[in-house]
């Protein structure tokens, strides 16, 4: 059976990025084969796909670190023909070739079942952006941030992490400031439940180690001096959820909010989340999240235009989440 895959070859000095017609006994050793439907965009596919950043381990690769789609066919009894399936991260478009395809063998570690309830549409509307969000309100959950009267800040809100954060931490009862570097996406915010809109420019300029107490905790998907400000102004026992650095990957700062306020940063990869913990967080989504507002931050887009998708994120001016159509 031949389809239809982008793929990442390598030339003398770099790499070249284009759709191949590819076929079943070119796909890589694994478990299961996918009939996919499905991928996303995120700002590491953009990153594989406008060469910057090193994010492909081997070559050739199929870019996309996510997929949704159909079991085809299964050597392990965990998946069976006809089941809904996605994967997230684990690999995918960086080791194990990924979902920038119409078909892929996978490992069986790498996908999960599409929980019940869930569209193929949904789990790629969400995708590793969705995941990322959830197991950042997960660690903020077990570090007893619950919904009170203080807000939860999320940084780099207008983007796919930073859409779906607001969007769950507001259904779920916090309230929610989303810090934005672009103000005319204010309404947005406001109708996926922000309460306050936060200036991008007062979080990133350079700041006080302790500041006051404005936040019982955040999601940062930007870092630098974001993440440093946000952690200098979350309150006593708070904690902020440390998941990206779309501002930059340098933290400066000091141990004060740790050893006076409690505060804690958190960690989040949804890199190689263990496979329960990814089925959690999928089956919370499943649950928690508003599929009509969902839709609302979403867009659908055909692969082929890929590179200038890549362009658009990376220069900051996608909003929400991009779908992509592997098969247009
Ligand atoms: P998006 O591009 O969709 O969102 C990033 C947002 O960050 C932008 O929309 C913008 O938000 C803000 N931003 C962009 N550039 C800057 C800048 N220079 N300074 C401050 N803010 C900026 O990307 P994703 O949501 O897919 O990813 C966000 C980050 O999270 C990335 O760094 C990504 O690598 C990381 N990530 C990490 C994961 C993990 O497992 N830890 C998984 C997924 C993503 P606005 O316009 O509202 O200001």
């Amino acid at each position: 059976m031949t389809f239809r895959a982008l793929v990442a070859r390598e030339t003398e000095g770099g790499y070249n990025v284009a759709a191949e017609e590819l076929q079943d006994s070119n796909l890589q050793a694994g478990e299961v084969v996918v009939d996919v439907a499905l991928s996303s965009l995120n700002y590491k596919d953009a990153l594989a796909v406008a060469k910057r950043g090193r994010i492909i381990r081997r070559f050739p690769m199929v870019l996309g670190i996510d997929l949704a789609g159909t079991v085809a066919s299964s050597d392990t009894a965990e998946f069976s023909p006809g089941d809904l399936v996605l994967g997230t991260g684990q690999g995918l478009g960086e080791s194990d070739w990924g979902g920038y395809t119409q078909r892929q063998r996978v490992r069986a570690d790498a996908i999960v079942k599409i929980p019940q309830g869930m569209t193929v549409e949904q789990a790629m509307q969400l995708g590793t952006a969705g995941i990322t969000a959830m197991l950042c309100v997960l660690a903020l959950e077990r570090n007893n941030v619950v919904p009170n009267d203080k807000e939860v800040v999320v940084t780099g809100a207008a983007g796919g992490v930073g859409s779906i954060a607001v969007l769950l931490l507001a259904t779920l009862g916090y309230r929610v400031a989303a810090s934005t570097g672009r103000p005319e996406l204010a309404d947005y915010l406001r109708g996926l439940g922000a309460t306050t809109i936060v200036p991008r420019e007062e979080l990133a300029k350079e700041g006080a180690p302790m500041q006051k107490e404005r936040w019982a905790g955040g999601v940062d998907t930007v870092g630098g001096p974001t993440l440093a400000n946000v952690f200098a102004q979350t309150a006593y026992e708070g904690a902020v959820a440390s998941c990206g650095m779309a501002g930059g990957h340098e933290l400066h700062t000091t141990v004060w909010p740790l050893i006076l306020r409690n505060v804690s940063i958190l960690g989040v990869s949804s890199l190689r989340t263990p496979k329960p913990l990814r089925n959690e967080a999928w089956e919370r989504l499943a649950r928690d999240i508003d599929a009509a507002k969902l839709a609302g931050l979403s867009a659908t887009e055909p692969l082929s235009r890929i590179h200038e998708l890549s362009e658009e994120i990376l220069a900051g001016r996608i909003r929400g989440r991009t779908v992509i159509d592997v098969h247009r």
